[in-house]
């Protein structure tokens, strides 16, 4: 697969707040192709295991708890760039110091309930789409 894709959930929050339709309207208008995507829960332990590294952090088990509280809209999607832009259109990861116009900015409510999840490299965007989708469910 080409290094041009990244893997995004919108999360529990925004799922629950019907934010869905607003956030794929916004990665769609900023270029982005869906080549996957699915709408699902992740149990307490695939949360564990997909925030791993963050498992010494004093807020994981908070964010295991989150992430596991409600379905979730799983995807993978390509642009030239997408990693990069794609953490530029959702903004930081606290809402208080998100950009004007960022999916974060619109829709997050905290830093932990902060309505999307963005990769953050090359390597994790693959390693992140296989743990949501087979081969046979991506297409280009
Ligand atoms: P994500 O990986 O979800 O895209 P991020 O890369 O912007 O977010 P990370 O540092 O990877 O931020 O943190 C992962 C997630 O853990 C955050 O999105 C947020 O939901 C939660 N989190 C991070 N910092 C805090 C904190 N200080 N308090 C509570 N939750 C936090
Ligand atoms: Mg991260």
């Amino acid at each position: 697969m080409s290094g041009n894709i990244t893997f995004t959930m919108i999360k529990p929050d925004a799922v629950k707040a019907g934010h869905i339709g607003n956030i794929l309207a916004k990665i769609n208008g900023a270029g982005f192709q869906i080549i996957a995507m699915k709408y699902t829960k992740l149990s307490a332990e695939k949360a564990g295991e997909f925030y791993a590294v963050h498992k010494e952090r004093p807020f994981y088990g908070e964010l295991v708890e989150f992430m596991s509280s409600g379905p979730i809209v799983a995807a993978v999607l390509k642009k030239e760039n997408a990693v990069a832009d794609f953490r530029e259109l959702i903004g930081a990861t606290n809402p208080a110091e998100a950009k004007e116009g960022t999916i974060r900015a619109l829709y997050a409510t905290s830093i932990g309930e902060n309505a999307v999840h963005g990769a953050d490299s090359d390597e994790n965007a693959r390693i992140e789409a296989s743990f949501h989708f087979a081969g046979t469910e991506m297409f280009e």
